[in-house]
């Protein structure tokens, strides 16, 4: 199976658009949303990161199949199934194609300065 790359300047403008996948699990530290960004240190990594005081938590695997993404193959435009290569991502085995989730995330912040 072969990773799906998207041009970089195409991911910059993606990754630009304020929108932002959560998970379904609260943040332990301020029961707040939990944002999903990529890891900074460690390519194709997730963390989650809560929205309030920025404290990262990692995603869990049971929480990567909760998120319910939509992923449309590139190729054959059916849905993309949730699993895991080495990092979360989505694949079409029909296709033999594997998108990373941590491609379309913004880059993590950490926690603010208090
Ligand atoms: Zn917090
Ligand atoms: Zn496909």
């Amino acid at each position: 199976m072969r990773i799906h790359q998207v041009e970089n300047a195409v991911m910059a403008a993606w990754r630009a658009y304020p929108i932002r996948v959560v998970s379904r699990q609260l943040s332990r530290c301020c029961q707040s949303s939990r944002l999903l960004v990529r890891n900074e240190l460690a390519e194709g990594w997730i963390d989650a990161i809560c929205a309030v005081c920025g404290k990262n938590e990692f995603l869990r695997h049971a929480e990567f199949e909760e998120l319910d993404l939509w992923v449309q193959c590139p190729i054959c435009q059916n849905r993309a199934e949730p699993g895991r290569q080495e990092f979360y991502g989505f694949y079409c085995a029909e296709c033999g194609v594997f998108l990373r989730l941590a491609d379309l995330l913004p880059q993590g912040t950490g926690a603010p300065p208090s």
